[in-house]
């Protein structure tokens, strides 16, 4: 089979694409046939050799997939040849035509669902659902800003917090990105690229200011969280790419809660409890994964270099 390979950290370029062993499961294990992987900003964190966890080299990149399972392991009850899935992290890389996974890293996939919807259901879909019932522990009725509503987790978000009665506001800084945060359901879209933007956010919420707020961008944003909270928000902290400094004092006149997550931390008992939610929600309709762009799988360079531009729109999916 072909896979994608990483012999070295480095920029987009160092993900070659090879011919490897075909892959069968342990006891416990599913072979995967790959139809779909989906990319995520983490994945260019970890194949530049930035990020806190290192996989040995070379390694094949990729947590997000979905496909058909080609073989099962001893001992393995919910799966059987054949079956539709997404994977929800692995063992082998999802950037492949197969991948391996345990048992528990895979959930059915709904007969709606394409492929490629699949792909993107891990990691921004299940990022979504913990950040707001986990940890902001939102309600319906509540006001919630998504700082980055046009993204992978932003569009699961928006979808997620309006099928949980939430009045949501989205951020998104080009015109198509807006539009698709306004037709994922959210009550109000604003651009983070204009000055300005927070009045139109205190302004809708009567001066009171948002509930919760989800935010991707933290070191540009969270001390323009601390102002747009109400008394007693809460911030959950998803994405963050450098630091910041602001004054402690507005997180105790805001009595706020600011709470952060990885979700590849999960504790296993929760992470059943998202699933469970997002596989009732793909069947009935409720969550919808965009698919913005695809490449095929031999040019996962291109994939890796468009999730870091400006401009997002869904998610970016690979195709085997
Ligand atoms: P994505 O698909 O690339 O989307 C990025 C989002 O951030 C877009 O909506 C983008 O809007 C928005 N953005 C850009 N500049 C912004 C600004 N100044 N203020 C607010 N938003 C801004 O990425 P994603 O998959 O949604 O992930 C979002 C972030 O969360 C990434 O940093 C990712 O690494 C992180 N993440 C963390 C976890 C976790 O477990 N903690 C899980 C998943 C993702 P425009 O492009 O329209 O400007």
């Amino acid at each position: 089979m072909k896979a994608i390979r990483v012999h070295e950290f480095g920029d987009p370029q160092v993900m070659k694409f090879e011919e490897v062993d075909d892959l069968h499961p342990a006891a416990g294990q599913l072979t995967v046939q790959v139809k779909a992987a989906g990319i995520n900003p983490v994945d260019t964190y970890i194949r530049s050799g930035a990020y806190v966890l290192k996989p040995p080299l070379p390694y094949t990149p990729g947590m997000d997939a979905a496909g058909e399972i080609l073989e099962i392991g001893d001992g393995v009850t919910r799966f059987k040849p054949g079956d539709r899935v997404y994977v929800a992290g692995n063992l082998t890389g999802a950037y492949a035509e197969q991948l391996i996974c345990g048992e528990n890293q895979a959930q059915p996939l709904p007969e709606n669902v394409t492929f490629e919807q699949g792909a993107c259901v891990y990691i921004p879909y299940a990022t979504a659902f913990r950040a707001l019932f986990h940890k902001a522990k939102a309600r319906p009725g509540e006001t919630l800003l998504i700082h980055g509503a046009s993204g992978g987790v932003g569009v699961a978000a928006t979808q997620i917090a309006r099928a949980a009665g939430m009045r949501v506001i989205g951020t998104a800084s080009t015109d198509k990105g807006k539009q698709l945060v306004l037709d994922q359901g959210a009550h109000l879209v604003v651009d983070h690229s204009q000055d300005g933007y927070e009045n139109e956010i205190l302004e809708w919420t009567g001066g009171r200011g948002v509930h919760v707020v989800l935010e991707m961008l933290a070191n540009v944003n969270l001390k323009r969280d601390l102002q747009l909270i109400a008394l007693r928000g809460r911030i959950v902290v998803i994405g963050s790419r450098g630091a910041i400094e602001f004054e402690p004092r507005a997180i105790m006149g805001k009595e706020a809660n600011i709470v952060g997550m990885v979700i590849m931390t999960t504790p296993e008992n929760e992470m059943a409890e998202i699933h469970a939610g997002l596989v009732a929600g793909l069947a009935n309709g409720t969550l919808r994964p965009i698919v913005g762009k695809t490449f095929p799988l031999a040019e996962a360079f291109k994939g890796h270099s468009a999730v870091m531009e400006r401009g997002a729109y869904g998610n970016i999916v690979l195709t085997a």
